[in-house]
């Protein structure tokens, strides 16, 4: 994993401008990547992705994250901070292979081959109807093989525990696929689990980060009739000499 160029931002910001939540994902974690193809992130395991997105966000804009919710009581504004480190991952952190791993589960008579969740697998999911449906169909994708004794067992006769047992193992197996944080609201005294989607929040810092580096761009173009491509080879502290210079 790189720092990605102001210029590899830009891009991955505009690009994701109308996407959807996984594509911003991924176009943020490619700018990093850039050695990996957009489809080989796809298939990083879930909690994979997003600690390596922690890392990107670590070594891009620091450790301490600060987001916002709303208190689901008061309405409140509650602020939510964690630490990068506490994911576990090093800014070293890097997608090495993209090659999903095999599990087995057995559970009763019935032993259960898959691999772990992807950003790939949670394309059209939410069509699958309510949430349990989502989840039966999250697994049905992920699931190589089930046999009961020494016979293949089709999906439809998949008993609901086993599907559970193997969302269960998913979240064992990768367990920053889905990230909650413990939020209490100071003003109602409320204790909640909020979750949060670590794409989403990073592609509205980037995306606010690459506007204000747009609005820089704008003022030096028109200052020194500079290109965008002159103004982003600049080093950052020297962009920021310059700006300085127009402002004094
Ligand atoms: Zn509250």
């Amino acid at each position: 994993m790189r720092i990605p160029s102001d210029s590899d931002l830009l891009d991955a910001c505009e690009r994701g401008r109308g996407a959807t939540p996984v594509a911003r994902a991924l176009l943020l974690l490619r700018a990093a990547c850039p050695e990996h193809s957009y489809d080989e992130l796809a298939r990083l395991p879930l909690g994979r992705r997003n600690a390596l997105l922690i890392a990107l966000r670590a070594r891009c804009l620091g450790d301490a994250i600060v987001g916002v919710a709303p208190c689901p009581r008061c309405g409140a504004t509650v602020e939510i901070a964690f630490d990068a480190a506490d994911f576990g991952v090093g800014s070293d952190a890097d997608a090495d292979s993209t090659e999903a791993a095999e599990y087995e589960l057995r559970f009763g008579p019935y032993r259960a081959r898959f691999r772990l969740p992807n950003s790939a697998d949670l394309r059209g999911l939410d069509e699958a109807g309510d949430a349990l449906a989502i989840g039966r169909e999250l697994v049905r994708r992920c699931v190589l093989d089930v046999r009961r004794g020494s016979a293949a067992c089709a999906d439809a006769q998949w008993p609901t525990a086993l599907v559970e047992a193997i969302a269960e193992r998913f979240g064992e197996l990768d367990p920053h696929a889905d990230i909650t944080l413990a939020v209490h609201c100071a003003d109602c005294a409320h204790a909640w689990q909020q979750a949060f989607d670590v794409g989403e929040f990073l592609y509205g810092e980037f995306a606010a980060r690459t506007r204000r580096l747009l609005d820089e761009i704008v003022r030096l173009a028109s200052a020194f009739g500079w290109t965008e491509g002159e103004i982003l080879a600049l080093p950052a502290a020297r962009r920021q000499s310059y700006l300085e210079r127009l402002e004094g």
